[in-house]
């Protein structure tokens, strides 16, 4: 196993085998001793620290391999519990994982625009305690909440700044709101940066991987996770691949900007192109007051099931997405991207294909390597489930980036 980390001893070094026992294990500490080039008793200490914190344990196995029997570890998926939260434009979905990220709870609750910024923050933590509470987890259990939607977020003062729904209260102060009626932390962060660290928590992806996450879902957004930790740039705001400009002087974006990739190949943009073919609209039953997921879903099923027009439409968007992907890869040197979000929960293979061809033909380090692409297994509810991912992953590999000290602002 080749690494990238130094050798030393540090607050790091506890992140590093909690990555190793997670996306290696079941390992042995003679194996972690080889992955790490920290020292014998240096391990020993931080795998005891890790066993008497619950978050690792020994499986009861050993492997024989002509010396002494080696015990092997894996990450305890009982140590702690993380909860997500997506706010979608009409829609909640709160999430709960274990420490492996395996999925134990799930709700989904309709979430009309609320008249005050108080009653955004007794629906979400009303919908913390039904989900927490109907699962029997004790509050000591959970390591935190993130709430998560379309960026750009304050992570530092745990706010959106154009949250659908919410554009007026930009100033409302989320986290700290949520945090003082809950008692647990909470974080705020983007949707594209919660599903990339949940795909690679989940995915047992190892910290030697260069791991993308194209998210879509109204907006087009990415996230990329580097020796184990998300890349989050000045502000937490980084890996905006829907808001780079396509169309030079094209149409006006909601960010300020100009021809954003998001204005022509995100779902809003091809429902508006479908409900403008009124055979197209009328065939599908695509009404005007639809809401545009919804919508989109109808138009994603109609190009899986072969309408020529639906399918027109979504492959122009793929061939799109698939500059975008190729934009990612090419400025990260990826070596896998998974694609996540709810804009990909129908027509996600369609999208996978069209993206793997580009970058197996385009790719700049296409004769070095190949980028795998993946379509998340849950594509729906993979930023919830990111959510809770980043709030483990700060409570058990602390050391990964800043939301833990924002987490307990
Ligand atoms: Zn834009």
């Amino acid at each position: 196993m080749a690494r990238r980390e130094s050798a030393v001893a540090g607050p790091g070094s506890r992140a590093l085998v909690v990555d190793l026992i997670r996306s290696a294990g079941p390992i042995s500490r003679v194996e972690l001793v080889e992955a790490t080039g920290l020292t014998q008793p240096t391990i020993s200490n931080i795998v005891r620290r890790l066993i008497d914190d619950g978050v690792v344990r020994e499986t009861g196995a050993t492997v024989a391999t002509g010396g002494k029997p080696r015990t092997l570890l894996v990450i305890n998926s009982r140590s702690a519990y993380g909860v997500g939260i997506r706010v979608g434009a009409d829609t909640l979905t709160c999430v709960v994982t274990d420490t492996r990220g395996g999925t134990i709870g799930r709700e989904l609750v309709s979430a009309p625009p609320a008249e005050k910024p108080e009653d955004v923050v007794a629906q979400l933590a009303s919908l913390y305690r039904d989900v927490t509470q109907g699962l029997g987890l004790s509050p000591q259990s959970v390591a935190g909440l993130a709430v998560v939607g379309p960026g750009p977020v304050d992570v530092a003062r745990g706010r959106f700044l154009a949250l659908p729904g919410l554009e007026r209260w930009a100033d409302l102060e989320l986290g700290q709101a949520l945090t003082a009626q809950l008692g647990v932390p909470v974080l705020v962060d983007s949707d594209a940066a919660a599903a990339a660290v949940g795909e690679f928590w989940g995915r047992q992806v190892s910290r030697e991987r260069t791991f993308g996450c194209l998210y879509m879902n109204s907006g087009i957004g990415s996230g990329v996770v580097l020796d184990g930790a998300l890349h989050r740039g000045a502000s937490s705001n980084a890996g905006e691949i829907g808001h780079v400009s396509v169309v030079r002087d094209g149409a006006r974006c909601r960010c300020g900007s100009r021809g954003c990739l998001e204005l022509y190949a995100a779902p809003a943009a091809l429902v508006d192109r479908a409900r403008a073919i009124p055979n197209l609209a009328n065939r599908l039953k695509i009404r005007p007051d639809d809401p545009d997921a919804r919508a989109f879903d109808v138009l994603a099923r109609a190009a899986i099931y072969g309408d020529g027009q639906a399918r027109a439409l979504v492959d122009e968007s793929a061939l799109l997405l698939a500059d975008g992907a190729m934009t990612l890869a090419n400025l990260w040197d990826l070596d896998t991207l998974v694609l996540a979000g709810p804009g990909f929960a129908v027509a996600g293979s369609l999208y996978v294909s069209e993206i793997r061809r580009r970058l197996a033909e385009r790719a700049f380090s296409r004769k070095i390597h190949v980028v795998q692409v993946d379509l998340s297994s849950n594509p729906r509810d993979s930023a919830a489930i990111g959510g809770a991912a980043l709030v483990l992953q700060g409570s058990v590999a602390p050391g990964h980036g800043p939301q833990v000290a924002a987490t307990h602002a």
